[in-house]
C-alpha cells in the first residue's frame, strides 16, 4: 500500500521522470525491471540511470517510487560491498577454521560401499580408475559400488582437516580482507509497476509525456508543469503550457483530468476556469479521460474551455493537435 498521501502520489505521477519510467514499463516489456550486475559498481538499473542520470540517484528514485506506491519490488539478490573502499568487486574465501588461511584444498569424500572404507577421492584414483585403497577392488558403478559421502577440506598451511570452512571476503580492488561482520550487505530488488499505477497509467497520467513530445514536434515551446502569472500576481500551475513559435506567441494552457469511474466530474472544469480567469492564456484545453460529465461539458462551453474527450492516447493527441492549431 502507498505510504504517501494521494496528493503526493499525484505529484509523483506529474513528474516527467516518473512518467518516462512508467511509459517504459508500459511499452518495453519485459515486465520486471531487473538490475544488471557490473563487477566494480555492483548492481545498476540502466533504464533508470538514463532517466535520472547518475547511479546513486537511480536507487533513490526507485526507493521514492516504491514508498509512493508506484512500484512494487521483489528481493532479487544480496550484494556485499567492501567496508573500506565500497567496491562490489569482492570474492569469497573459504578459510581454515584453525589458522584462518584460505589456502584450503577441497576434496570429495568417497565411500566404498562393500567394505565401508571412506577417504578423499584422490586416494581412490589410480591411472584414471577408482580403486579402493583398503581392499583393492575397482569401483565402477556409482551408487552400486560407491557413493560420494560429502566434502572434506584440508588446509595447506596448518595441514588440519575439516568439513565446514569459514567464509571470509577479499576485496579485489583494495585487497582488504574482511568478515561477514564487517561487510556492507545490501538488498537488491527487481521492480514492477503496482496494479494501481498500471491502472493510473492506462487512464491517462502517462499521457503528459507523449503530449509534451507531440507538441514539441509541432514546434511549440512546451513546459510541464507550466506556470502562468495571473493578473492578481498569483502564479498558476497547469499540467502543460504550450507557446506557439513565431511572432504571435500564443499560449495554450492544458490540464488533464482522469477518472476511474468512467466520467470526469465538472469539478476539474471549475478548477481550470478559476486559473484561466486570472492567468488569461490565449487558449485553454482540458483533456478528459475517458469522458466528461454532461454538466462539465456545459460548463466548459460556457467558460470557453476546449474540451478534449478521449478513450486512448492516439485519440487524445489528434484532438489536442486540432485544439492548439485552431
Ligand atoms: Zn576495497
Ligand atoms: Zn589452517
Ligand atoms: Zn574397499
Amino acid at each position: 500500500m502507498p505510504k504517501v498521501s494521494k496528493k503526493e502520489l499525484q505529484k509523483l505521477y506529474k513528474n516527467n521522470k516518473v512518467q518516462l519510467l512508467i511509459s517504459k514499463f508500459m511499452s518495453d516489456t519485459p515486465d520486471n525491471l531487473n538490475p544488471i550486475y557490473e563487477p566494480k559498481h555492483g548492481f545498476r538499473y540502466p533504464i533508470v540511470d538514463e532517466i535520472v542520470g547518475g547511479t546513486s540517484s537511480a536507487e533513490e528514485f526507485l526507493e521514492k517510487l516504491f514508498e509512493g506506491g508506484v512500484l512494487e519490488r521483489k528481493l532479487y539478490d544480496k550484494i556485499i560491498y567492501c567496508p573500506s573502499c565500497s567496491s562490489a568487486n569482492v570474492s569469497i574465501h573459504y578459510t581454515c577454521p584453525h589458522c584462518k588461511s584460505f589456502d584450503v584444498k577441497k576434496s570429495a569424500l568417497v565411500e566404498h560401499i562393500k567394505c565401508g572404507y571412506i577417504d578423499t577421492e584422490d586416494h581412490f584414483q589410480e591411472e584414471g580408475k577408482l580403486v579402493c585403497p583398503r581392499c583393492r577392488k575397482e569401483l565402477v558403478n556409482p551408487d552400486l559400488d560407491y557413493h560420494r559421502a560429502g566434502i572434506w577440506c584440508t588446509c595447506n598451511q596448518c595441514s588440519k582437516s575439516f568439513d565446514i570452512p569459514v567464509p571470509a571476503h577479499f576485496c579485489r580492488e583494495c585487497q582488504n580482507k574482511f568478515t561477514f561482520d564487517e561487510a556492507i550487505y545490501k538488498d537488491i530488488y527487481s521492480y514492477n509497476l503496482t496494479s494501481d499505477a498500471k491502472k493510473e497509467a492506462t487512464l491517462g497520467w502517462i499521457l503528459i509525456a507523449p503530449m509534451m513530445e507531440f507538441l514539441d514536434n509541432l514546434g511549440f515551446e512546451v513546459e510541464s508543469p507550466g506556470f502562468l502569472n495571473g493578473k492578481s500576481g498569483t502564479s498558476h500551475m497547469f499540467d502543460l503550457t504550450a507557446v506557439s513559435a513565431g511572432k504571435k506567441r500564443n499560449t495554450t494552457a492544458i490540464d488533464l483530468a482522469t477518472s476511474t469511474e468512467g466520467t470526469v466530474s465538472e469539478q476539474s472544469v471549475i478548477a481550470m476556469f478559476a486559473k484561466i480567469f486570472d492567468a488569461t492564456p490565449d487558449k485553454a484545453c482540458l483533456v478528459a479521460i475517458p469522458k466528461m460529465s454532461e454538466s462539465g461539458r456545459k460548463l466548459a462551453a460556457l467558460y470557453k474551455i476546449n474540451l478534449i474527450e478521449a478513450e486512448d492516447q492516439d485519440a487524445a493527441l489528434e484532438a489536442l493537435k486540432a485544439c492548439v492549431e485552431k
